[in-house]
């Protein structure tokens, strides 16, 4: 193995030299492609085949009763993050540890025999953004960036910019402008600084990727510092099998943006494995899209190895990468484990929004909706066993995608304030 610099081409995303122990248990950066090594520092792509670069770790011996005696949020899992060990006394965010939820309605409905919902909409910014945006921030502050920065679908700028305003962090957040209403407001009422942009979410990437290419001490979370930002999905996956009592489930349904998510719970049921946390039993990863953005499912179902861009169409914006950076990982993952990825189209999202609604009292975004709608046709296509323990997860808070919905409910009735009225209305 070589060990590569980083490449003197592009500028940093800090110059601080690091303090020791400023990643915690991590001892690189990796190719996924060469396997090729690089020093841990603000780069992302491979300098031998420009393939991209994840965390690479000399795990410890870690216990149960470690985790156990944690906090309440990602953090109980730093001796597996590259975050240092006083990470708890930092003005971090605290996401994570969010509810395990046993859905016993919707497992009944959809005719499953044990169903579980992991709701992230309960994080800070009530989005699964949190995560990775809490261990990017980490690695942006080790490395001394001056500015915290993202192009974003929506939750991750609402992630990004609380968690900067928490940190004292300049924060530039880059969003398509037509994005929902409320992830906007969201974004701007933690100050910072929020530009909209005229273009899809990838035309806003490129941008990003353009400027993090000329400003020094930029870090942007899921660009030049994005090996360290994926880590946080990993939590995910530790959190699910905590939660069931350290073990895996059979079955999980994980939305597909950009794709890291999906990579990153694999990669974090892997290393429970390998610590021996828990025992090692068969899991198949199933991805969801939205019909209108399905380069991954278009691709798993053509049986190719290589996403093709499409320009997003869908009521799921959140999801809405055309051109997503982990695609080819996701049918990796997929592949391997026996499962799928699949998609739905915008009507089933808006269902399946209400069907997690109606039977489980969980009020999910247009993202959990297209996870439940892929969920339940799944299972009615055979694909999904159902007699096997399945997790499906809800990764954002319904009130921020209020305008799906909105048209589609609303009260039974609008009366006098009086008794007559109410039975004049036969709702009862
Ligand atoms: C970003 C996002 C995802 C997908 O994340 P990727 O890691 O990019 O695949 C899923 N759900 C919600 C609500 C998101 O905001
Ligand atoms: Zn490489």
């Amino acid at each position: 193995m070589s060990t590569l610099s980083h490449p003197d081409t592009l500028p940093r995303a800090g110059t601080r030299p690091l303090r020791e122990g400023a990643f915690g248990n991590a001892v690189h950066l990796v190719c996924r492609e060469c396997r090729t090594t690089a020093p841990l520092g603000p780069s992302y792509a491979c300098g031998e085949c420009f393939g991209p670069l994840e965390v690479g770790y000399d795990l410890p011996r870690v216990t149960r009763a470690d985790i156990e005696a944690g906090p309440a949020n990602i953090w109980r899992y730093r001796q597996l993050l590259p975050v240092p060990a006083d990470i708890m006394s930092s003005r971090n965010m605290e996401p994570g540890y969010t509810r395990l939820l046993r859905a016993d309605n919707l497992a009944r409905e959809l005719g499953i025999r044990r169903l579980w919902v992991k709701d992230d909409s309960g994080n800070p910014t009530h989005s699964f953004k949190d995560r990775v945006v809490a261990v990017a921030l980490s690695a942006a502050r080790e490395f001394g960036s001056t500015v915290f920065a993202c192009p974003s679908t929506g939750n991750l700028a609402n992630a990004v910019a609380a968690a900067g305003a928490r940190a004292g962090i300049k924060t530039v957040v880059f969003i398509p402008e037509n994005l929902e209403r409320p992830k906007v407001v969201t974004t701007a009422v933690y100050g910072g600084t929020l530009v909209a942009v005229r273009g899809t979410y990838d035309d806003v990437n490129r941008l990003a990727s353009e400027i993090a290419g000329e400003q020094e001490g930029w870090a942007f979370v899921n660009v030049n510092v994005r090996p360290y930002y994926a880590e946080g999905s990993k939590t995910l996956g530790y959190e699910v099998a905590e939660q069931l009592g350290w073990r895996l489930p059979q079955q999980v349904v994980i939305p597909v943006a950009s794709g890291a998510q999906l990579t990153k719970v694999d990669k974090g049921f892997s290393e429970l494995v390998a610590l021996g946390l828990v025992e090692e039993s068969p899991y198949r990863v199933f991805g969801a899209q939205a019909t209108g953005c399905s380069p991954v499912s278009a691709a798993f179902k053509a049986g190719h190895d290589v996403v093709r861009p499409v320009r997003p169409d869908t009521v799921a914006k959140s999801l809405a990468i055309g051109n997503p950076a982990d695609g080819p990982y996701v049918l990796d993952v997929t592949r391997r484990t026996g499962g799928a990825v699949e998609d739905v189209s915008d009507e089933e999202v808006l269902e399946g929004i209400s069907l997690l609604a109606r039977t489980e009292g969980v009020f999910a975004e247009t993202a959990g909706g297209v996870t439940v709608a892929t969920l339940k046709k799944l299972v009615e296509t055979g694909r999904l066993d159902p007699d096997q323990e399945t997790v499906v997860f809800n990764t954002g808070d319904g009130l921020k995608t209020l305008d799906a919905v909105a048209g589609r409910v609303g009260p039974a009735a609008t009366i006098e304030p009086s008794y007559a009225a109410f039975t004049a209305a036969g709702l009862v």
